[in-house]
């Protein structure tokens, strides 16, 4: 890992809709047919970048490197 910033799923609140995979033009995550979006590629994730985060409309995405101070709930998945 070449940074501090990549996403974090929370599987929990996911629908699998796959908007953050679609969205991310840096290949950050690949798709998981049972899973759901997983976070392939955490280095190619632009630091500070909330792009995919405010894509999402359940709000299961955000940001290692963002996570202090952030009220963050349920089981956070770090496919890494
Ligand atoms: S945009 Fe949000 S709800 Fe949709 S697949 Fe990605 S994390 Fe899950
Ligand atoms: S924060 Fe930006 S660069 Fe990182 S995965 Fe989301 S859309 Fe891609």
């Amino acid at each position: 890992m070449s940074q501090g910033w990549y996403p974090i799923v929370n599987n929990e609140l996911c629908n699998s809709c796959g908007v953050c995979y679609d969205f991310c033009p840096h290949g950050v995550y690949k798709w998981n047919e049972e899973e759901g979006p997983a976070v392939a590629q955490p280095e190619n994730c632009i630091h500070g970048c909330h792009g995919c985060e405010n894509q999402c409309p359940s709000q299961a995405i955000r940001y290692y490197g963002d996570l202090p101070g952030k009220k963050i709930g349920g089981a956070f998945r770090l496919d890494i």
